[in-house]
Parts: C-alpha cells; sequence; structure tokens
C-alpha cells in the first residue's frame, strides 16, 4: 500500500490511539465493551503469521542464489543484532547508575507473577533445544515462530540445491507469498478501528491505577523511556544513515504503521505483516533482504526489550538495597541480551526472560512483581523499539553486497 490511501492509514491509526487513549480514560466501560474489535483485529494478524513466515523466508532464502552468500548474510544480521542490541544494553545500565531510580522506593508488594511462575526454571538451554522442531506441526500450531524460522531457512536451502525438481516448489512458495501479502493489505484498513479498541480497552483497564503507578514507578518508567528514545532516535538513525545513506526521519515515517502497530499490540511477531509490508512498499528495502532479515529480527533482535531488562534488573536490586559490582553489571549486560534473544515476539515475553538476568546475579524474583503493574505499558515501547531496531536492519543488510552487488 503505497501513497495516499497509506498516508491516510497511519492518520487514520494516529487517531485512532488518541481516541482510544481519551476514551478508554472517560468512557472506559463502552471501550471495554468493544475491546473484541480490537481482538478481531489481532487475530487478523495472527492468522497470516505462519504462512507469511515460511513462505516468504523460502523465497527469501531461494532467492539468494548459493549458499555461500546465505552464510554470508546470516553472519552480518546476527552481527547486526548483537552490536545494535549491546548498545542498547549499555544506554540503559548508563542510566541507571547515574540516575538511580530504586533509591528510596519501598519493596512492599513483591511478588512473583503468574506467567513468571509458569516459566521459571525455563533456562537458555531450552531455547537453543527449542530451535529444532521435533514436530513442525506442532511448532506451527502452537505459534512458535523461531523453529519455523529454522525449518524453512533449511528448506530453502536444500531447495535450492535441486535444480529443477525444486522449481516448483518454490513458484508455489512465492505464489503463498505473492497472496499472504495482499492479505495483509486488506488488514490494514481494519487497522484504525483495531488500534482504536486495543489502545481504549487497556487504558480503561488500568485507568483507575495509573496515577499511584506513575508516582511510585515514575522515575523507572522515564529511564526506560529516555533509554528506547535515545537508541531509537539516535543510535539507530546514525547506523540507518552511515551504513545506507537513506534518510532516517522518511524511513521513520514510511514505518508509521508497523509502528504505531508495534505500540497496540505489544508484540512484534503480531505486527511482521505490516513491518513487512512498509518495509518493502514504502520504503523499498530489497524483498530478499527483508523477508530474512525480519521473521529472524521479529523474534531474536529486540533492543528495546534489552534496554529494558537491564534496567528493570537495576531498579530491582536498589528497592533490595544490593549492591551490584561491576562484574555484577557486566553479568547483567551480557545475561540481558541473551534474554532478550530467547524472549519470543509476544506481550509480556521480556518481563518473563528477565528470570533469567535477575537469578544470574541473585536477585530476588519477586522484584518482578514491583514492575508488574507498568509493565503493559513498557512493553508497549519497548516492542515499538523492538521493530524499529529490525526495520533499521533489513535497509542495512539490503546494502551489503551479497543484495546490493556492491
Ligand atoms: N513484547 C515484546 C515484543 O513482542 C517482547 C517483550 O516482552 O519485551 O517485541
Amino acid at each position: 500500500m503505497t501513497g495516499k490511501s497509506g498516508n491516510l492509514i497511519l492518520i487514520g491509526m494516529i487517531a485512532g490511539a488518541i481516541l482510544g487513549v481519551l476514551g478508554g480514560l472517560y468512557v472506559g466501560d463502552f471501550f471495554l465493551s468493544i475491546r473484541f474489535i480490537g481482538t478481531l483485529f489481532l487475530n487478523a494478524l495472527k492468522m497470516v503469521i505462519v504462512p507469511l513466515i515460511v513462505a516468504s523466508m523460502i523465497v527469501g532464502v531461494t532467492s539468494l542464489g548459493d549458499m555461500s552468500k546465505l552464510g554470508k548474510t546470516t553472519g552480518k544480521t546476527l552481527l547486526y543484532y548483537l552490536v545494535t542490541t549491546s548498545f542498547s544494553v549499555i544506554i540503559g545500565i548508563i542510566l541507571v547508575n547515574i540516575l538511580n531510580p530504586g533509591e528510596g522506593v519501598e519493596s512492599l508488594g513483591a511478588f512473583i507473577p503468574d506467567i513468571v511462575a509458569d516459566s521459571e526454571g525455563k533456562s537458555f538451554l531450552d531455547v537453543i533445544l527449542g530451535l529444532i522442531p521435533p514436530n513442525i506441526i506442532d511448532a506451527a500450531a502452537k505459534g512458535k515462530i523461531l523453529p519455523l524460522i529454522v525449518f524453512s531457512l533449511l528448506f530453502g536451502a536444500v531447495l535450492s540445491t535441486i535444480g529443477d525438481k525444486g522449481k516448483p516448489v518454490v513458484a508455489f512458495f512465492e505464489g503463498l507469498n505473492a497472496a499472504i501479502m495482499k492479505l495483509v493489505n486488506w488488514i490494514i484498513y481494519f487497522a484504525p478501528l483495531g488500534v482504536m479498541a486495543l489502545i481504549g480497552g487497556i487504558v480503561a483497564e488500568n485507568r483507575e491505577s495509573l496515577g499511584e503507578l506513575l508516582s511510585s514507578l515514575g522515575l523507572y518508567s522515564l529511564i526506560v523511556i529516555v533509554g528506547l528514545l535515545i537508541h531509537a532516535t539516535v543510535i539507530l538513525p546514525l547506523m540507518l544513515k552511515f551504513f545506507t545513506g537513506r534518510k532516517p526521519l522518511q524511513y521513520f515515517m514510511n514505518m508509521g504503521q508497523a509502528l504505531t502497530t508495534a505500540f497496540t499490540t505489544a508484540s512484534s511477531s503480531a505486527t511482521l505483516p505490516i513491518t513487512m509490508e512498509c518495509i518493502e512498499e514504502k520504503n523499498n528495502v530489497d524483498k530478499r533482504a527483508a523477508s530474512f532479515v525480519l521473521p529472524l529480527g521479529a523474534t531474536i533482535n529486540m533492543d528495546g526489550t534489552a534496554l529494558y531488562e537491564a534496567v528493570a534488573a537495576l531498579f530491582i536490586a536498589q528497592i533490595y538495597g544490593i549492591d551490584l559490582t561491576f562484574s555484577d553489571q557486566i553479568i547483567i549486560f551480557l545475561t540481558a541480551t541473551l534474554a532478550s534473544i530467547g524472549a519470543a515476539g509476544i506481550p509480556h515475553a521480556g518481563t518473563v526472560t528477565m528470570v533469567f538476568v535477575l537469578d544470574a546475579v541473585g536477585l530476588p524474583l519477586e522484584g518482578i512483581g514491583l514492575i508488574w503493574a507498568i509493565d503493559w505499558f513498557l512493553d508497549r515501547c519497548r516492542t515499538t523499539v523492538n521493530v524499529w531496531g529490525d526495520s533499521v536492519g533489513a535497509a542495512i543488510i539490503s546494502n551489503t553486497k551479497e543484495f546490493s552487488g556492491k
């Protein structure tokens, strides 16, 4: 979707978000009753994720042509993920050390949220084990994206080695990919309404506790938001400009629909269809690069989540009066990076994998209960940055010599 209608929809989505906030605050009950409209929008996005990831990755990999290109592209993509995620964690750690948001905050009300307790005992090894699905249909049915990506990568790689026999299969996936993208286009028409209903519902649900939350968790939330802003408006645009020569502001504006959807859904995976559409149709990024970098990025490249996890862990340490040494902070840096890689692109996933960070330096898991109440909001902010990071990555990788031929 290009040009005028795309801009109109973006304006509609932003207006929908504003209306949602106001409506949620002032006519909350009404917005709670129309929440199902938001769920319909969300479900429509989720509906296309599995075929989209499989088809686009297979098409992306087969269009690369040869295995050495695939290897180099994978290497460069992972390097980009690691470098940018590290930058964002460092920003978070520096901000907390300067501003000390946890000092003077009481540790009252600490508890372990259910979804965190349910996942306790899962280690990073489980994430690695989960990469190879024993049953690909089961993985797809459960919406497990990482194993689907691994399967599609392997399948695409194999297809490009079997010559003529593979051609009809590739053609099938090309057709499937085109059809799914068209479907995404249709879903986007529904976005303004979906955004309004989703935002309205969540604001209505939390309206009563908002004031209280902002006073007790204000500085902590502010640090997460300022850190995210520094990463999103300084580091990532500089990288985009430096590596591709593109205009960051224009690139950002073109991603508007995807970024608004990320904020609305708090899910990089659910946003993926729209991220693809904006990247390919509005920012004209090479489709082969986009179909490779974006699905992978939506699951493992989470700059915002990594920053948030580091800030939250240090904040919890300060509340409990636990002094962290320099080497503890290095451990937090490493584990927050890993935990963000392990987090799925779904709401609150980052808070769940934070167990891994807290465990590593011996911080109490109950600390998560202290920040849980504001997670619905910070999750949206970090997801938006996650998607922005993926989008910049797609442009950078499309500019490497494997794609541009330069
Ligand atoms: N909701 C985030 C995402 O989908 C993950 C997180 O909880 O940080 O990108």
